[in-house]
């Protein structure tokens, strides 16, 4: 323990998609906060393509909660450009190729369900260079936000009013007195844990049952510029001039950020089938990603600790996720304000 202490209203571990949103909405909501990351280089966050879509699954159902999500995705990724000027939400639409009749005909017997059609459109423009006989369709509402630049700028800006505390929390060292926590020369009146995947080895969470999902990307260049997010088996996302991340696969064992031989056969095999034209692979990572056993998050409160709370789960879909749940929390901690039961902890 060092002379000098330091008040705050919040503790957040974890500068991931959910470290950093729960922190911006107190900044917008004027607390003070000392975030605590260990800054590695890999983490799912950094690596993620950043997708976003009301409409998901081999069945094209409509995404949990996809109009309050998607509100809310839109105003904070909004406002956090705004604050920070700077890119980060990026619409676009997404380009289903077919991989069979069946597939068109399943598809369109969807869009003739009245709900779907808002989102479903069938026949769009053929793309460039790929490898589609049975034609495609496109996924309205969505696009992709760049997590890349989500998380620097933020981390800049962390760091930049000593807002960062750059180590591994070490979970033994955090007391609690009179309702209040105190970590090393820290004191907050509240916890807010975001550490991803790394949640199996906190103590105050113990056995939440993640169902734990291995991911890997490849970054390529190709000499062809869609604005749309291709998709058949993998996912082309576009970033600048030529440049996409490729991904994903996924794995429920050999759970680090290792990348592997077999990960990358996946996405280069499907890659070849796919398009028609050569790439330069530049990059090839892997992360996990902290999805639970019912897909839906774990955001709340402590059993017993009144001002301890998590915020994970986000799985497969942070970028949507995010949003909604980090304002909630707020309002959960400050106000007391119930969450729906699908996202308590202990459901
Ligand atoms: C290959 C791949 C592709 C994906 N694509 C998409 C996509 O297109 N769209 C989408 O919405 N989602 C996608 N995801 C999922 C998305 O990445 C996750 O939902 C999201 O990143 C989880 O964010 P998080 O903040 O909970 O965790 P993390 O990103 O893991 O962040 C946790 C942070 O906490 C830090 N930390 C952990 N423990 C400690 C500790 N003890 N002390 C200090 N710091 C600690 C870590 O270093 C990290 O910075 C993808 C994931 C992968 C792996």
């Amino acid at each position: 323990m060092t002379d000098k202490s330091f008040e705050y209203d919040y503790l957040i571990v974890g500068q991931g998609i959910a470290g950093t949103l729960f922190a911006f909405e107190l900044i917008q909501q004027k607390k003070s906060f000392m975030l605590i990351d260990e800054d590695k280089s890999i983490t799912s966050s950094k690596i993620a393509a950043g997708m976003f879509t009301p409409v998901s699954g081999k069945r094209m159902t409509i995404t949990w909660m996809a109009q309050k999500l998607t509100k809310q995705l839109y105003h904070t990724y909004t406002a956090f450009e705004n604050f920070f000027n700077c890119k980060v939400l990026h619409h676009a639409a997404i380009y289903h190729v077919f991989g069979s009749i069946k597939e068109q005909n399943d598809l369109m017997l969807r869009i003739a369900d009245g709900e779907m059609e808002k989102y479903l459109i069938p026949y769009p423009q053929k793309l460039s260079m790929l490898n589609a006989p049975f034609g495609a369709f496109s996924v309205n509402n969505s696009g992709w936000v760049n997590t890349s630049v989500l998380l620097n700028t933020f981390n800049i800006y962390l760091k930049n009013n000593g807002l960062l505390l750059k180590e591994a929390f070490s979970y033994n060292e955090l007391k609690t007195l009179n309702g209040r926590f105190f970590y090393k020369n820290i004191f907050a009146n509240n916890i807010v844990f975001c550490e991803g995947y790394k949640a199996k080895d906190n103590p105050f969470f113990l056995n939440l049952p993640f169902v734990l999902c291995k991911g890997e990307v490849l970054h390529i260049q190709m000499p062809v510029a869609y604005n749309e997010i291709v998709k058949k088996g993998i996912y082309l996302v576009h970033t600048t001039n030529g440049n996409y991340k490729v991904g994903s696969t996924y794995n429920w064992s050999n759970l680090n950020e290792k990348t592997t031989q077999e990960g990358y056969k996946i996405l280069t095999d499907k890659l070849k089938s796919l398009m028609q034209v050569p790439y330069t692979q530049n990059a090839h990572f892997a992360g996990v990603r902290p999805t639970t056993f019912d897909r839906k998050p774990f955001v709340g409160r402590h059993k017993s600790i009144e001002q301890m709370f998590i915020f994970n789960g986000l799985g497969t879909k942070g970028v949507m996720i995010a949003p909604y749940f980090a304002k909630q929390l707020f309002n959960l901690a400050e106000y007391n304000l119930p969450l729906i039961n699908d996202v308590n902890p202990y459901r």
